[in-house]
């Protein structure tokens, strides 16, 4: 269970009213269970219910469980989809274990709204069940070429070009350093994008293979592909 609070050896949690209805009312847990809480910065701990009510309830933490493990400093920046698609995209980024989300408005993003509270949420829900003790920071929707005039090139971008398709996938070698992925919108990025992209020295264009996958299969792919080549 993900909670806002500070996490230390026999540290009382107190409960919100929805974490209270979510484990003793869904989930039938009693005063004298165990559950495993983390809030994304002091690891994982088992925590023994003391006080379990309706609207809310203590937790202690009796154990650490698991130490705080922060995943390699990957971004993933992406142009948001439909919503379901963009759920998924966030909730995977999170399994994979993407540092920080960052939705970017690109000159032919379709879907310009985006609730960065309710992508939060999802990625909360997406480390809980993957066992994570991280859990990414999900940024408002900015614009692409605003974030691309502020870019600190220290940090290296993958750009996945659906032009370059045909050309092999080429992620040998890849420096460990700060990355950032950048995966654009259904309707592919606009040739003043692909031009500023190809120009900038810390971006490496790739292909993803021969095909065009839609923007969620991207960027599993191009998670999977970072991860193999520089993850840890
Ligand atoms: N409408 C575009 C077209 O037909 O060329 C396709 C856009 S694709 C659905 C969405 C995004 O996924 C692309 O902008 C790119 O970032 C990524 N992508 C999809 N297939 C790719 C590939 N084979 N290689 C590299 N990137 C790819």
């Amino acid at each position: 269970l993900f909670v806002d609070h500070p996490l230390a050896e026999e540290q009382a949690v107190p409960l919100t009213k929805e974490q209270a209805h979510y484990l003793f009312g869904v989930m039938r847990q009693e005063v004298g269970a165990f559950v495993a809480l983390f809030n994304g910065r002091d690891g994982a701990w088992a925590a023994e219910v003391v006080e379990a009510g309706k609207r809310g309830g203590v937790l202690v933490c009796r154990a650490l469980d698991a130490p705080q493990m922060d995943p390699p400093d990957l971004w993933l920046m992406f142009a948001p989809v439909k919503k379901a698609r963009t759920d998924f995209i966030v909730e995977k980024a999170t399994e994979m274990g993407a540092r920080r989300i960052l939705p970017v408005q690109t000159q032919f993003t379709n879907s310009e709204r985006l609730r960065v509270d309710k992508q939060q949420a999802h990625a909360v829900e997406a480390a809980e069940q993957c066992g994570g003790t991280f859990v990414p920071e999900v940024c408002a929707l900015q614009r692409l070429d605003r974030v691309l005039a502020d870019w600190d090139p220290t940090r290296r971008i993958l750009f996945c070009d659906e032009s370059s398709v045909g050309t092999a996938v080429t992620l040998e070698g890849l420096d460990p350093g700060p990355w950032a992925i950048l995966i654009g919108p259904e309707g592919g990025f606009s040739e003043a994008e692909r031009t500023k992209l190809r120009g900038m020295d810390c971006a490496t264009s790739i292909s993803l293979g021969p095909r065009i996958l839609r923007a969620e299969t991207a960027t599993v792919a191009a998670l999977t592909l970072w991860q193999m080549a520089a993850g840890d």
